[in-house]
């Protein structure tokens, strides 16, 4: 992160977060500390719920207010209304505004929910453009039965088999695909015919009826 100059740099306002300490906070205990309400931080915290363990969760970002900027893309994209006004610096030394949000969620405040799983070869060693990604210590095979939990923690629609790159799954989605819009119905048609295979993208949203998804 970069220093008060570079930030107050930014010309526009979002809406106030981190206001200064007017008073020392309580004092907490806690067996243990998650740093960051994102779906890292919020997973974890979620996951430990049941452990008989005091579970703190820090987070250094408000509650995002609910507006009618939400769903506005001029606000969102355009004036970055909810990003934090500061500026990061590339390994060249240039400013760049980053892609972070800090809220109670994290990003996912403002992520696309497309819930895809890894393949199974990222767990290896992958040669890449930029370098090599070295393997991991575990295996698709050993996160598979996590990947179930985690899509029905966040309700994931999807349809299994409709993309031929997907790694193999114990069971199919919880929830059926989203329906496509009339113009993506007639070019998902479109590709078909031509022999290719596009997919429904397995989507994290509350789209039951009666969700909390608009
Ligand atoms: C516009 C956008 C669209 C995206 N779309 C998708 C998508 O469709 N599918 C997908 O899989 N991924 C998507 N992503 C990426 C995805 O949102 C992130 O990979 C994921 O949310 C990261 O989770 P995380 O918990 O690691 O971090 P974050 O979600 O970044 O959470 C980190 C949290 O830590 C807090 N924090 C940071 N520093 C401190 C500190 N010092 N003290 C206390 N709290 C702190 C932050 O405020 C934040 O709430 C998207 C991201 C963006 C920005």
């Amino acid at each position: 992160m970069t220093n008060d100059a570079e930030t107050r740099q930014e010309p526009r306002a979002a809406p106030a977060q981190d206001p200064a300490p007017t008073s020392a906070p309580p004092l907490r205990s806690a067996d243990i500390v998650i740093i960051g309400s994102g779906m890292g931080g919020g997973t974890l915290a979620y996951a430990l719920r049941d452990l008989g363990a005091r579970v703190l969760v820090l987070e250094r970002g408000d509650y995002l207010p609910q507006e009618p900027q939400n769903w506005d893309p001029w606000a969102v994209f355009r004036d970055k209304r909810y990003k934090p006004r500061e500026l990061w610096r590339d390994g060249d030394g240039r400013l760049y505004r980053p892609g972070v949000y800090y809220w109670v969620g994290g990003n996912t405040k403002m992520f696309g929910a497309a819930l895809t799983r890894f393949r199974r070869e990222d767990f290896g060693a992958l040669a890449h453009h930029d370098g090599e990604s070295p393997a991991w210590p575990l295996t698709y095979d050993e996160l598979e039965a996590y990947y179930c939990t985690a899509e029905d923690l966040y309700r994931v629609h999807g349809h299994l088999g409709g993309d031929p790159t997907e790694p193999p799954h114990s069971r199919d989605y919880p929830y059926p695909p989203l329906p496509h819009e009339p113009a993506i119905r007639a070019l998902s048609a479109r590709l078909s015919d031509q022999g290719l295979h596009p997919f429904h993208l397995p989507m994290g949203i509350d789209y039951r009826p009666g969700g909390t998804c608009v």
